[in-house]
């Protein structure tokens, strides 16, 4: 029996890799690969961060629609905030971060430089003792990017990757009976379908997220009750913004001494996005109110032509498995690595 394949090395990949282990080979694209399709239109970088490539075939054209891409091993894990509601996910689930090094820090002004009323959030942590970037968890990642696959008439799935080379030509092709487990990101996931016929000219994809606002307030503030609140001392906020994923000592002392922080509020209030494909182009379908959507970074529930992704694999193949944000649909506003979490349990 051929091993599962995973392709992805963020968060979702990791989870799926720990709860797999040797039972399947991972795969993950880096920041050497160079695919044939160079349209950077959905990049994500910080100023200070680890700098990602992003790829793609279709062309962004989403006014007001911010979605992004990270071709870098640990993908958004690299730059995230770590954040995690612990109070979701049911205890005995937690043992799979717990017993791979994975700390979950409760949140404090002076450690994480962050607090929330809502104890349950915490802030995933790596032994190195910085936020948790998911490729130091993953052993043995095989450098190679997901250019394309195909269900052949048997019902094995075959893969064509690009190998992490400068050429074109350096593909490797793979035909597997085994599972395929889409680990990928929201914007490489509708990306791959199109690249591979199993997303056409005209398809309506819909995206959907809780309402997101970032303000600046006294640290004693007592925020409201209609949102789920994160707050971050303002030098770690600006750390952060950076993606510098670490908070020294002495910037945690200077903290203590600023009353303000930023105030990350996560609204009960659902907000959702369709847009389509035109001209090898990613649309927005109506003006959306003009408010800007993906501002909360954790947009999620992908649907294809009103059909959940979830189902839509399932009828390209029983075989593949999709994790990370385009699978889950949010109950409770504020993190979303926790539902990923409990989401890959299920599934895998
Ligand atoms: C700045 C920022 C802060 C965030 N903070 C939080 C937070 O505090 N808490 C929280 O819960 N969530 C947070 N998120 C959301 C976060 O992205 C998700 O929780 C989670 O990290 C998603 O992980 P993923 O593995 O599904 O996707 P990604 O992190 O996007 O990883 C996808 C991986 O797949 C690889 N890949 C993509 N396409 C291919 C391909 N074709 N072939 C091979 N490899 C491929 C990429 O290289 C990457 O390694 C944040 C996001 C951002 C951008």
């Amino acid at each position: 029996m051929d091993k599962d394949i995973i392709v992805g090395t963020g968060f979702s990949g990791m989870v799926a890799h720990l709860i797999l282990g040797d039972l399947a080979q991972v795969f993950g694209s880096d920041q050497k690969i160079k695919p044939e399709h160079r349209n950077k239109g959905f990049r994500y970088n910080k100023l200070l961060g680890l700098r990602a490539r992003s790829y793609t075939k279709l062309v962004n054209g989403l006014a007001n629609i911010r979605i992004h891409d990270r071709l870098i091993q640990g993908g958004n894990g690299t730059i995230w905030g770590g954040f995690f509601n612990a109070d979701a996910v049911p205890h005995d689930q937690l043992c799979l971060l717990k017993n791979s090094n994975i700390s979950l820090v409760p949140l404090s002004s002076e450690d994480t430089g962050s607090s929330s009323p809502n104890e349950g959030i915490c802030q995933l942590h790596f032994s190195n003792g910085g936020t948790l970037d998911p490729a130091l968890v993953i052993q043995n990642i095989n450098p190679a990017y997901l250019e394309s696959f195909k269900i052949l008439s048997d019902g094995s799935i075959k893969l064509k990757f690009q190998k992490s080379s400068t050429s074109f030509q350096d593909v490797l092709e793979i035909c597997t009976r085994s599972r395929l487990i889409l680990a990928v990101g929201v914007v490489q996931l509708i990306d791959l379908l199109y690249r591979s016929s199993y997303l056409n000219e005209g398809d309506v994809l819909e995206l959907s997220e809780f309402k997101y606002a970032v303000r600046f307030t006294f640290k004693g503030f007592k925020p409201g009750k209609d949102a789920q609140i994160i707050k971050i001392n303002i030098l770690r906020g600006i750390l952060h913004h950076l993606g510098i994923q670490y908070y020294p000592r002495i910037i945690s002392l200077i903290d203590r001494f600023i009353p303000f922080v930023f105030e990350q509020a996560f609204y009960y209030q659902k907000l959702a996005r369709m847009f389509t494909i035109e001209s090898g182009k990613l649309v927005a379908i109506g003006e959306g109110g003009g408010s800007k959507f993906g501002s909360s970074i954790h947009y999620c529930n992908l649907k294809i032509n009103g059909i959940s992704v979830n189902d839509y694999l399932g009828d390209i193949s029983p075989s593949i498995v999709g994790l990370g944000m385009a699978f889950i649909g949010q109950s409770i506003p504020g993190p979303i690595s926790n539902d990923i979490l409990v989401d890959a349990i299920k599934k895998i």
